[in-house]
């Protein structure tokens, strides 16, 4: 299981031949969706240039509204994956329905995110499966709650997980999600998974992603999830959190001088 009583060592993954895990740092980076060739196949080539480890890039997207977009869906797979053929980078995207997985049989690590972290069918089918899996943790999901759902792909016999906070509901307004940092010290002492921070979704403005990314690493996370954007301006998706790539690279040079890795 995800205890670390049963499992004492941290786990290391190995994803496209990068490790992840204690004393493995990552940055995983790329647009909150996927929009055209263009957009997708600039912004990977940029975050490859600041030393990102993954492209992420959502195809299959989770809107709060029916009206808002959707995401490119298949198309945008195909783009993801033209981007890594271009590029190198492994790349990490969401998946909604267990009806899909058939499509992501080349993409290097699922994402399930944040409004998923209970459905137990994806779960259980996640867990069906050998593909890493990156669970967000859910908006309002309790550390009992988020741990049980990774249970759930280890049960099925799936261990290749590694976690993600991304920030809470609070009675706090004035930011997106309120990032949560004890989650770190809190998941490393319950459970020997690898966890990363997602400093977008819970800044929902780019000017905090840097001091949030900064926390991230002090507190001992595992790596980074940033959403980075080549017109954050013109984004169909969190724009207003997107980081431009000028921007991108200074975090990762400040990011840098605070980790080793790579
Ligand atoms: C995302 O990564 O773009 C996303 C939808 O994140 P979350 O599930 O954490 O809201
Ligand atoms: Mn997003």
């Amino acid at each position: 299981g995800v205890n670390r009583k049963m499992h004492p060592q941290d786990t290391i993954l190995e994803v496209a031949g990068r490790k992840i895990g204690e004393g493995y740092f990552n940055v995983f980076a790329g647009p909150c969706s996927v929009e055209s060739e263009s957009q997708i196949l600039e912004v990977a080539e940029a975050v490859k240039k600041s030393g990102a480890s993954f492209l992420r890039g959502g195809a299959f997207k989770p809107r709060t509204s029916p009206y808002s977009f959707q995401g490119m869906e298949a198309e945008g797979l195909k783009l993801l994956l033209e981007a890594k053929r271009q590029t190198g980078l492994p790349i990490v995207t969401e998946i909604m329905s267990e009806k899909h997985l058939d499509l992501f049989a080349d993409v290097d690590i699922i994402q399930l995110g944040a409004r998923n972290m209970q459905n137990f069918m994806l779960l259980k089918e996640l867990g069906r499966s050998q593909k890493p899996i990156l669970l967000k943790r859910g908006l309002s999901a309790t550390m009992e709650e988020f741990l049980m759902a990774a249970e759930y792909i280890f049960a099925g016999g799936n261990h290749n997980v590694i976690l993600c906070e991304r920030g809470i509901r609070t009675f706090e307004t004035m930011i997106r999600n309120n990032l949560d940092i004890s989650a770190v010290p809190l998941v490393k002492t319950l459970s020997h998974l690898p966890i990363i921070i997602d400093p977008s979704h819970a800044a929902g403005k780019r000017d905090m992603v840097q001091p949030l990314s900064r926390a991230a690493i002090a507190s001992g996370a595992d790596g980074l999830m940033i959403e980075v954007h080549n017109d954050p301006k013109r984004a169909l998706c969190d724009g207003a959190q997107s980081l431009n790539i000028p921007m991108f690279e200074t975090v990762m040079a400040d990011v840098k001088r605070r980790v080793a890795f790579e």
